[in-house]
């Protein structure tokens, strides 16, 4: 554990938290701690394998869904997004 961590507690990694079907669990940034939001005070805390092994949990997942927007991206054809236009007409002469 890091000195930080056991004077301020564990600190949780919000971008790569996930749900295990019970409980939302996370990893700690400084220490890689691995940690659990517990269902009752709601608060984080380091998972204890004894206390809180169950069988219906289930693993991190090795591919954490992109939050991220998609860019340039319209539909699903791939086709690139509509720009916006200013209104004003193009003219060549
Ligand atoms: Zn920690």
């Amino acid at each position: 554990m890091a000195l930080l961590c056991s004077i301020l507690g564990h600190k949780r990694d919000s971008l790569h938290a996930w749900h295990d079907s019970l409980d939302w669990r996370s990893n700690c940034v400084r220490c890689g701690t691995l940690l659990v939001k517990d269902a009752f005070t709601q608060q984080w805390r380091a998972f204890d394998r004894e206390k809180d092994f169950s069988l219906d949990r289930k693993g991190k997942p090795t591919v954490l869904p992109d939050r991220t927007p998609p860019v340039g991206k319209c539909g699903t054809d791939g086709a690139p997004a509509p720009t916006r236009t200013t209104g004003l007409l193009d003219r060549d002469s």
